[in-house]
């Protein structure tokens, strides 16, 4: 069955019952005035429609794959995800100053809940970049921010969440990785990090994985997160997330 999307009733839910107008009155989101917003809810329900909704099938008839190394992603999954970069779809809501559009976050919900109904599985690609983008905004240094935001907002690179262990599922404050600071604004991290989404593929120039760790001397259930470069992790590790010792806000 195609998709259509809802943009008709995400408009009326925004108009009318999330208080969008009231939002978009701020000075901070004076951009996001009616006739933009429409803009935007037509653009994404168009690329959701015609170009991420035929991803869906796809994925499940030809699954991503590892071949010598490398993660093959279904067949279109590469174009899907230039297109969704390309059109800024990323940083919808992220910073000006780095590359985004700084709309209200509302409204990047709204483009998200289309891109889940159309194709799930490449749209959790995005998603993640997009949540590791609002962590680093509100945690990095302006130095990790300067590194890291451009590339991801861009779509160059893409971002990972690493929270989950075998012993760490629902209980996530069971994390047992460890960073250790080096002395130098880096830190060698050791752990054991599983179902990570979008951890690699054979057409994004870098993934950047944001770890869950544990200082040394954090309290027994205080981790804390560290982005760590793929192309940064350690040489004899040969598995593309888990073990990981590099510099935090090293070269990538
Ligand atoms: C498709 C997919 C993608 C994922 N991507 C990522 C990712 O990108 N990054 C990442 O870090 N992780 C990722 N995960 C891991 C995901 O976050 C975990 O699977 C999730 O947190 C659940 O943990 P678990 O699988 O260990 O199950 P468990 O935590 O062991 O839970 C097993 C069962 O016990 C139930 N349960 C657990 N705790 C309680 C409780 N206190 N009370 C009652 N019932 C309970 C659960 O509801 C579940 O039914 C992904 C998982 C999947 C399936």
């Amino acid at each position: 069955m195609p998709y259509r999307a809802p943009v008709a009733d995400i408009r009326f839910l925004l108009d009318h019952v999330a208080g969008f107008p009231e939002l978009a009155a701020t000075a901070r989101f004076a951009e996001a005035t009616p006739d933009l917003t429409a803009a935007i809810l037509d653009g994404a329900g168009r690329l959701c429609e015609e170009v991420m909704a035929p991803l869906q099938r796809v994925g499940d008839l030809h699954p991503a794959r590892l071949e010598n190394g490398i993660v093959r992603t279904p067949p279109g999954f590469a174009e899907g995800w230039r297109a969704i970069a390309q059109g800024g779809w990323i940083g919808l809501a992220a910073p000006t100053r780095h590359g985004g559009m700084g709309l209200p976050q509302t409204l990047a919900m709204a483009v998200t809940e289309m891109m889940s109904g159309a194709c799930l599985a490449l749209q959790i690609a995005p998603l993640l970049t997009q949540g590791q983008i609002e962590a680093l905004s509100h945690h990095a240094s302006d130095a990790l921010k300067a590194l890291y935001l451009p590339k991801l907002i861009s779509g160059e690179w893409s971002g990972t969440m690493n929270l989950t262990e075998p012993q760490a599922g629902s209980d996530v404050e069971a994390v047992r990785t460890v960073a250790v600071p080096k002395g130098d604004g880096t830190y060698a991290i050791t752990g054991q990090k599983i179902f990570i989404s979008w951890a690699d593929s054979e057409f994004i120039g870098n993934v950047v994985h944001l770890v869950l760790a544990r200082l040394p001397d954090a309290p027994p259930r205080h981790p804390r997160h560290q982005p760590v470069p793929r192309a940064a992790q350690h040489p004899r590790c040969k598995r593309r997330s888990g073990c990981a010792q590099q510099p935090a806000g090293g070269q990538p």
